[in-house]
């Protein structure tokens, strides 16, 4: 079989291809962002995939965009220092004013403006997003922001933020994910107003930190829709997100994959290549297979998504499946190369860490599997 949208893997192998593992290595040291890739790939327009033409975007759809970020990670780079500023400004365009829209969406395109972050996790919500603290008060034409968020990456590399708060308590609102709204902030002028970073120093380079808002007065303009709906428009979101990400963890499984067979292949133990052992050979067969059978839901999942037909389930067992194969491609590629698969200059360490993410964010396994037994399979709602 054909790989679907060749022309667009192709351009973006080649450009991956100036971005070798050690440039990623030497970013990893240096917990650095890696400002020249995503520059390239926002010249080429790949950022811009899935913004309508009639504001300067490709107007592809969340199929093409998925086989941007596979081949960006099944060359050996990595999407997630941008990946969000294909997806996040979709809350925009659903549900932004046509005012909102003009203003930001060209330039987004162009790549004048980053809209790469988004605060939603909190240090004490955890995955219960109903039960968020930071809160957004109303006065007079402005809101006033109080709170605290966690994990908020790519912040310090963008210039806008997507933020979620609370406009109305939780315990007078009609239900619990009502009266939660989203913000459009400008982080270059809240920096300083009320706005405070820090960086989180974690296992993997993903530029991810604390948030701090302190009487940060922005412009009632900032609200996104209507008050209160909040949750709302960002789970609108959660299903593009889940296939582009699943989509990366596809890319991500066949780096693993493609490193193992190579390496099995030539190395001798034994006077032997370690790939005729069957030990060795049957784990690379079977986290192909699991690559290959996950790829088929991400499509299905992106088919679902690109003719407006329901793709949560689809798009959650993508999310899980890919997320499961990657990581199980991972550890086999490990296995294989023994010690060296420790050793930095051969990346699979690099690797190994960066799409164990994945098991947790943005969405955990265990999460996902509530889903489905409780809104596919009819099971009693867990929690
Ligand atoms: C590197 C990184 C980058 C991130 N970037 C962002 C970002 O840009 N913006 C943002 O808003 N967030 C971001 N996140 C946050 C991410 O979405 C959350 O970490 C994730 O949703 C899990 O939430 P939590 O960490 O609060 O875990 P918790 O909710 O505390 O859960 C801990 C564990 O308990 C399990 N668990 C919880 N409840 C249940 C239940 N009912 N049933 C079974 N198991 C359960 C979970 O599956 C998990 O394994 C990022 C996280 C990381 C690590």
């Amino acid at each position: 079989m054909t790989e679907a949208f060749a022309d667009i893997r192709d351009s973006v192998g080649a450009l991956c291809a100036d971005f070798p593992g050690e440039y990623w290595r030497r970013l990893d040291s240096e917990h650095a962002y890696p400002e020249a890739f995503v520059r390239a790939l926002t010249e080429a327009g790949f950022l811009a995939a899935l913004i309508p033409q009639e504001y300067g975007g490709s107007g592809l759809g969340v199929a093409e965009a998925a086989a941007i970020l596979e081949e960006i990670q099944k060359s050996g780079c990595n999407g997630a220092a941008c990946h969000a500023q294909m997806y996040t400004m979709g809350t925009v365009l659903r549900h932004g004013s046509e005012a909102q829209k003009t203003e930001y969406l060209p330039r987004i395109a162009a790549g004048e403006l980053r809209l790469q972050a988004f605060g939603v996790t909190e240090p004490t919500s955890g995955t219960d997003t109903s039960r968020i603290r930071t809160t957004a008060v109303r006065d007079g034409d402005s809101y006033v922001i109080n709170g605290q968020k966690v994990w908020t990456s790519r912040i310090e590399h963008s210039d806008l933020m997507l933020l979620l708060a609370r406009t109305t308590p939780r315990d007078q609102a009609a239900r619990p994910h009502e009266g939660m709204s989203v913000f459009l902030v400008d982080i270059r002028e809240a920096r300083d107003r009320g706005l405070t970073i820090r960086p989180i120093r974690a296992m993997i380079n993903h530029h991810t930190t604390e948030v701090f808002f302190d009487n940060l007065r922005i412009p009632a303009s900032s609200l996104i829709g209507e008050e209160g709906r909040g949750f709302r428009y960002i789970l609108d979101g959660m299903n593009a997100e889940r296939i582009l990400i699943a989509a990366e963890c596809i890319g991500d499984a066949r780096w693993f994959i493609e490193k193992a067979t190579a390496y099995a292949g030539e190395r001798m133990v034994f006077g032997r290549p370690i790939g005729q052992n069957q030990g060795i050979q049957f784990p690379i067969a079977r986290a192909y297979a699991a690559t290959e059978a996950a790829n088929l839901m991400v499509a299905k999942a992106a088919g679902q998504f690109d003719s407006g037909e329901p793709c949560g389930p689809a798009a959650n067992m993508a999310k899980m499946l890919a997320a499961d194969a990657s990581w199980q491609a991972a550890d086999m590629c490990l296995q294989t190369h023994g010690g060296f698969g420790f050793a930095e200059e051969y990346d699979i360490e690099r690797k190994f860490r960066e799409t164990r993410l994945y098991q947790v964010a943005p969405i955990s396994t265990n999460l996902i599997l509530a889903y489905i037994a409780e809104h596919v399979l009819g099971l009693p709602r867990s929690y």
